[in-house]
């Protein structure tokens, strides 16, 4: 390891003890800037990197409400304002059993990068609950997001702190805080993204991410003089932005054979075409069951506990969670013949599947811009919510469509090495510093 990448990481170690998801994403962030910085000295001298790895402010409060057997639960809720310099605080919440503050605070710290690259005004943020909405019933739901809401309120606005969903917060969870959020405030305000169509939401919110990772995919297939049409793809998840991109792929003229949810994935080499994905959306947002049903509806394997990083194809888009595609899956992907890697969940891969993608060339799409889509699209929900006036689907779509190529168009700037291979991680690590450092620089050391 360089040195210097050594002693920064050490003292950030050292400063946030026991918080491994935000030292690897902050250790990869350092690789790409550390040499970047020493190269432009401006930022050194005023300490920039070391600024952005602190959080500007972190939220920390007792949630507790009542379930349906009347007994008292007592979840722990927060907040992680991590960087303000160029917008309000923009980013989800996740309610999942594993949330605690280290993975708050990668999420959040990936935010502040990924925002700065969509070119919209965002700062970075993130947040959320070790509250499971799995197995619970739309009354406890609500209780909880009430409850919740009643303390994050008072930190949150359209012009301080934007949240939105993430992993467990989809369109059920956005109305319940909105709602509580209004009847506390007496504010109809775009303070959460996400939001109902009737009620402020943007059309293409809920297909942003998926979407986007898909087009980020198209793009990296173009710099080589090649496309999505006739290739197919491993996808894990199957929620919100694993759906979104099998829609979109297909729509493309890719093929989908795989998805997942934490049980295990399904393999159906006929592909998941837009009759059996609408069958999958009823399943899984509306009788919220599991992948499995699948292989017994449609009659095609299920692989128990398993990722889909076995099966051949052309392209993955890991789409539920961080670190589910390790070294061994990288490898396997690769010998498999897969060519591209687009990231539409947050840190799916390890640092050591990454340095395989590397070393083997491929197009990989690091998640801070691949899946920039959602935030884009939140972005555009806040614009439409400050000038009253929603705009048509063709017009989201095309705006998401240009802000995909132009994160790609930053990656290639910023990440391009000597022999014309591109490293997106660089790309997206400059690409996304440059902005928040600069503004950092204007308004001084606050
Ligand atoms: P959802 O809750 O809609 O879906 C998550 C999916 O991933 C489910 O299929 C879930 O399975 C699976 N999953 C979750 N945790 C695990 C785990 N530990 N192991 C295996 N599978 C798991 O979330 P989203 O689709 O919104 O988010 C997916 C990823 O995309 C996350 O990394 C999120 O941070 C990222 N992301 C989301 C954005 C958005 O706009 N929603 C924007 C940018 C990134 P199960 O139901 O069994 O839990």
């Amino acid at each position: 390891m360089d040195p210097k990448v050594e002693k920064f990481m050490s003292r950030i170690k050292a400063k946030n003890p026991a918080e491994a998801e935000f030292h690897q994403a902050v250790h990869e962030v350092a690789e790409s800037l550390i040499p970047f910085i020493e190269e432009n000295p401006r930022y050194k001298h005023a300490r920039v990197l070391e600024r952005i790895a602190e959080p500007e402010r972190v939220i920390l409060f007792r949630v507790p409400w009542i379930n349906d057997k009347g007994e008292v639960e007592i979840n722990r809720g927060y907040r992680i304002e991590m960087n303000s310099a160029i917008g309000p605080y923009k980013g989800g919440l996740r309610f999942h059993p594993t949330v605690n503050l280290g993975i708050l605070k990668f999420l959040a710290f990936e935010q502040v990068f990924k925002n700065s690259l969509t070119t919209l005004p965002m700062g970075g943020g993130k947040g959320g609950s070790d509250f499971d909405p799995k197995g619970k019933s739309d009354n406890e739901v609500m209780r909880f997001c009430q409850s919740f809401m009643t303390e994050l309120c008072r930190h949150i606005g359209p012009d301080t702190d934007v949240p939105a969903g993430d992993i467990g917060v989809g369109g059920r969870e956005i109305g319940y805080l909105f709602g509580q959020y209004k009847r506390i405030k007496n504010e109809f305000t775009g303070v959460l993204t996400g939001k109902g169509l009737q009620w402020g939401g943007s059309l293409i919110r809920p297909e942003a991410t998926g979407y986007g990772a898909v087009y980020f995919a198209e793009e990296m297939l173009n710099s080589r003089g090649d496309s999505l049409k006739g290739k197919v793809a491993a996808v894990s998840g199957s929620g919100n932005v694993a759906q979104f991109t099998v829609q979109k792929l297909t729509e493309m003229g890719g093929k989908a054979l795989t998805m997942s949810d934490s049980a295990g994935c399904i393999y159906d080499p006929e592909g998941i075409d837009a009759e059996k994905l609408a069958w999958i959306m009823e399943l899984k947002n509306i009788r919220r069951g599991r992948i499995k049903e699948y292989a017994e509806k449609f009659g095609c394997e299920y692989f128990e506990g398993k990722r889909p990083w076995h099966v051949k194809c052309d392209v993955a888009f890991p789409s539920a969670t961080e670190n589910e595609i390790r070294k061994e899956d990288a490898e396997t992907l690769i010998k498999n013949g897969c060519k591209v890697i687009s990231e539409g969940a947050n840190m799916p891969s390890t640092p050591d599947a990454i340095e395989v993608y590397l070393r083997s060339r491929i197009l990989y799409g690091p998640g801070k811009a691949a899946n920039a889509g959602g935030v884009a699209v939140s972005g555009l929900e806040m614009t439409q919510n400050s000038m009253r006036l929603p705009w048509s689907r063709e017009e989201v779509d095309s705006r998401l469509h240009t802000i995909m190529k132009n994160i790609h168009q930053t990656c290639v700037d910023y990440g391009s090495e000597t022999d014309g291979y591109v490293n997106y991680v660089n790309g997206a690590n400059i690409g996304g510093f440059v902005k928040v450092a600069d503004a950092m620089l204007a308004q001084g050391v606050v």
